[in-house]
C-alpha cells in the first residue's frame, strides 16, 4: 500500500488528527495531485468549530490547494502529469440546475466544495474534480500562491460584487483583505482598513500594502465609501459599515459565517444604500483573479506550517495571531 498522511476531523469541537491513509486513485474525470501547499481558510475555522452545518465526516478540510498532478484519471483533457495545479472552494457543481444553466454556479443546489463535502487539502495528496482544477504556470512560489485560491478568489468576487468603488473599506484585514487591498490600488482605488480598535499592527500592515487610512471598525473614514467589504465573521460591523458608505453605497458580506446582525435604524439603510453577501465562487471568477494577480505583482504574506501543526495554525487564526495568511506545506 502506497500511503499519504491527512489531517482529519472526526468531529466538529475537536482537534484534527494526523492519520496514514492509502493514496487515493484518480476517478474518472479526477485528477489526483500530490500538494505542495495548502493554505488555510477561515471557512476552515467554521467548520472545524462547527459552526457550518453537515460536513462530511470526517473530514480532510481545505480548500486552497496548490499541487503537482500525479495521476490522470479516465476521459480528462487539457492536462499532463508534472503540471501544477490550483483547487479552490467550488469543487462540483451539478450543471443543470436553473443556478448552473444561468451562470450562477456559485449558488448551485447540489453542489460539492472541497475540504467540507469532499476531502480537501490539509494532506500529502487529494483527488479533485479535473473540471474544478486550474493550471497555474510557474510564476512564483506554491505556499505564497496558495491564499489566491479563496483568499483571492473571494475577495475578488466580493470586489465586482461591490461594483465601481473608488473609496472602498474593508472590514477585517486577514488574508482576504491583504490580497485585495493590493488588487484596489493596482487599479487605482483607495483603499480603507478597518481593524479590530487599538489594532495598530494590523493597522500597519493595511497601510504597507497601499492603504490610504487605517482605523478601528467603529471609527468613520475620512472620506465617504462608494462600497465596503466585509472579511471579519462579526455581524455588528454591518451596521458600522452602513454608516461608512455613502448614498447608493453598497455593504458585502464576503464571508460564509457571521455572528447575528443587530438591529438598527432603517436611516442607516435609507437613500438606496444596500447589503448584500458574496457565496462561494464560479469557476469564471477563478480565470479572471488568476489571470490579473500575476500581472498586478499581488504578493502574499504568509506564515508556513508543517502539515501536523494544522492545529496551531487554526488556533492562531482564531485568536487573530496572524498577519496575512497561514499555508501548510506537507
Ligand atoms: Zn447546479
Ligand atoms: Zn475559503
Amino acid at each position: 500500500m502506497v500511503s499519504m498522511h491527512a489531517m482529519v476531523l472526526d468531529k466538529p469541537g475537536t482537534p484534527l488528527i494526523l492519520r496514514e491513509r492509502p493514496v487515493p486513485t484518480a476517478g474518472e474525470g479526477e485528477l489526483m495531485i500530490e500538494i505542495k501547499a495548502c493554505g488555510v481558510c477561515r471557512t476552515d475555522l467554521h467548520v472545524v468549530d462547527g459552526e457550518l452545518n453537515l460536513p462530511k465526516l470526517p473530514i480532510v478540510p481545505g480548500h486552497e490547494i496548490v499541487g503537482r498532478i500525479a495521476a490522470i484519471g479516465s476521459s480528462v483533457r487539457g492536462f499532463t502529469i508534472g503540471q501544477r495545479v490550483g483547487v479552490p472552494w467550488l469543487g462540483a457543481t451539478c450543471g443543470s440546475c436553473p443556478y448552473c444553466r444561468s451562470g450562477a454556479e456559485n449558488l448551485c443546489d447540489t453542489p460539492g466544495f472541497t475540504g467540507y463535502t469532499r476531502d480537501g487539502g490539509y494532506a500529502t495528496h487529494a483527488v479533485a474534480d479535473a473540471r474544478f482544477c486550474f493550471l497555474l504556470g510557474e510564476h512564483s512560489d506554491d505556499a505564497e500562491i496558495a491564499p489566491w485560491l479563496c483568499a483571492g478568489l473571494i475577495g475578488w468576487r466580493s470586489y465586482r460584487m461591490a461594483g465601481d468603488a473608488q473609496a472602498l473599506g474593508l472590514y477585517g484585514f486577514g488574508a482576504a483583505a491583504h490580497i485585495l487591498a493590493q488588487v484596489a490600488r493596482w487599479q487605482g482605488g483607495r483603499v480603507y482598513a478597518f481593524t479590530r480598535k487599538d489594532d495598530t499592527v494590523a493597522q500597519d500592515f493595511a497601510r504597507s500594502l497601499g492603504a490610504v487610512w487605517a482605523g478601528g471598525s467603529e471609527e468613520l473614514p475620512p472620506e465617504p465609501l462608494d462600497a465596503a467589504i466585509i472579511f471579519a465573521p462579526v455581524g455588528a460591523l454591518v451596521p458600522a459599515a452602513l454608516k461608512a458608505v455613502k448614498k447608493g453605497g453598497r455593504v458585502v458580506c464576503g464571508g460564509i459565517h457571521m455572528s447575528n446582525i443587530p438591529s438598527f435604524p432603517y436611516a442607516l439603510l435609507w437613500e438606496e444604500r444596500q447589503v448584500m453577501s458574496v457565496a462561494n465562487l464560479t469557476r469564471e471568477d477563478a480565470r479572471e483573479f488568476l489571470d490579473i494577480a500575476p500581472k498586478a505583482g499581488i504578493h502574499s504574506e504568509i506564515t508556513r506550517y508543517a502539515l501536523a501543526r494544522a492545529n496551531e495554525a487554526l488556533s492562531d487564526l482564531r485568536d487573530g495571531r496572524l498577519q496575512g495568511a497561514a499555508v501548510l506545506i506537507p
